[in-house]
């Protein structure tokens, strides 16, 4: 039995009490979160489903269980996370960000440094622990593997080796979860920073573990049109000193850039596709149901049969596409670079488009905010935008790996090894005309 698409029976226990949850613990709160102006008030209204959440396991479930983590496989994430986003797509937004922030600990970090972080995170049973990924800038991050120092990533740390610390100045933009619970920061920030202010992306970059509490940053919320349950925002970094040894990865930031992107690509992936499927299930229950004023149910004609017909072939085959590139990122050390742009592109375009279709079936009173149509809508509109947007790094990262030797139109479906290196960054960032 090689290809195998069956769920096991812990997946579909898992999916069964994923559902349960976000049915009745987070949609109430989403709903009450989307309709509050304040956006910082919208993420804290989600506190009590973050809670309970912890306590359902939901928080740390893909961190390995050696460090108190649920250990389960990408795949099994994915189960719980389409659940979830098929209610709310911002809440486990704020799951992701914590594994963004975390699993690089993993990764790239020493034994002390993962037993602290990511130890720190499991061992919170009420529900307060957040980790922010701090990587996106205002003057643009698509660029970060850019060869001059002048672009690409610019919040600087410089190294005072007389005090052993690094002295981070400069801005981010658009970091989740960073600002905490509080706008006085999340317990720990994993911020992408810039080490050698003389090279360029592929080897100035490092990452830099900045914990609650250290002085010099400022945090303000940014009012989104979607996904308000969760929280992004500008930080602003002044004078900021980090222990040197709260530093990760150095010279290697683009790798774990593009690692981190990999892992987040089927989650992302499969939150588009969950909000497409919340679409289709409110379109097929309309179409069954309505008549357009005639003396059938819409689905009766041929249209919108046809209609939903390809709706649920898109939905299907973007969930297939989702567990692929997460089985083959779990079996193959977290590689799968090109699979995962593969894949992020693919499902993020594509359920956007799904979403409107399913509009269409639905008709004018989609708009009707009454109805869940116009905030599937809205929803759906963060997909091709966010988590390393579409038509920069996950189409440039695909890019390079297809022109690398190694790769070959059965790399995925035959299951291959092959290893993400730096050579296949910095496709397309300078412009033949630049
Ligand atoms: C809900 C949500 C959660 C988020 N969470 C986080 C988070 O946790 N941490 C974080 O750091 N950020 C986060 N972000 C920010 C976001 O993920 C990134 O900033 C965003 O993906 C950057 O993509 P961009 O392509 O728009 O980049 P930009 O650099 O702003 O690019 C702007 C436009 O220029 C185009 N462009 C630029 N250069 C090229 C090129 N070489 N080739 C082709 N096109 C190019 C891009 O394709 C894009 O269309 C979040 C955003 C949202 C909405």
């Amino acid at each position: 039995m090689p290809i195998d698409f069956d769920l096991t029976a812990r997946q579909k226990k898992l999916k069964a009490v994923a559902r349960e949850f976000a049915r009745e613990v987070l949609r109430p709160a989403a709903e009450r979160a989307d309709a509050l102006p304040d956006p910082q008030a919208a993420f804290c209204e989600l506190k009590p489903v973050y809670e309970q959440a912890t306590a359902a396991g939901f928080s740390t479930m893909f961190l390995p269980e050696e460090y108190g983590g649920g250990g389960a496989s990408t795949v099994d994430f994915l189960v719980a996370i389409e659940e979830l986003c098929a209610v709310d797509p911002g809440f486990p937004t704020v799951l992701l960000v914590n594994g963004l922030a975390l699993m690089p600990v993993l990764w790239f970090g020493s034994e002390a440094q993962r037993e602290q972080w990511i130890g720190r995170a499991t061992a919170d049973t009420r529900g307060d622990f957040l980790a922010g990924w701090v990587v996106s800038e205002r003057g643009g991050t698509a660029n970060f593997d850019h060869p001059s120092p002048q672009a690409g990533i610019q919040l600087v740390a410089d190294h005072d080796r007389a005090r052993g610390e690094y002295v981070v100045n400069g801005e981010k933009h658009w970091p989740c979860n960073a600002g905490g619970w509080d706008l006085r920061g999340a317990d720990v920030n994993l911020c992408v920073v810039r080490t050698d202010r003389t090279k360029g992306g592929k080897e100035a970059l490092s990452a830099l573990l900045v914990e609650r509490g250290t002085p010099g940053i400022e945090y303000s919320v940014i009012d989104k049109m979607a996904h308000r349950t969760c929280q992004n925002v500008t930080m602003t970094f002044r004078g900021v000193r980090v222990p040197e040894q709260n530093l990760i990865a150095e010279g290697d930031g683009d790798l774990l850039i593009n690692r981190n992107f990999t892992w987040s690509a089927p989650i992302a992936s499969i939150a588009a596709v969950a909000v497409a499927r919340g679409a289709y299930e409110f379109a097929l229950k309309w179409a069954k149901t309505y008549t357009g004023g005639g003396s059938r149910p819409i689905i009766d004609h041929q249209a919108v049969g046809h209609l939903l017909a390809e709706v649920a072939a898109k939905i299907e085959a973007g969930r297939y596409l989702c567990w692929k590139a997460a089985h083959y990122a779990d079996t193959h050390d977290g590689q799968g670079h090109a699979l995962g742009g593969m894949n992020k592109t693919f499902c993020g375009d594509l359920m956007q488009s799904v979403v409107f279709d399913c509009m269409r079936v639905v008709g004018v009173n989609a708009l009707d905010r009454k109805f869940p149509m116009a905030r599937y809508y809205r929803e759906s509109m963060v997909f091709p935008l966010y988590d390393a947007g579409n038509l920069a790094m996950q189409r440039r990262r695909t890019w390079g790996v297809m022109a690398d030797a190694a790769f070959t139109p059965d790399t995925f479906v035959d299951g291959d090894p092959l290893v993400f290196t730096k050579s296949m960054e910095g496709y397309g960032v300078v412009p033949e005309n630049g």
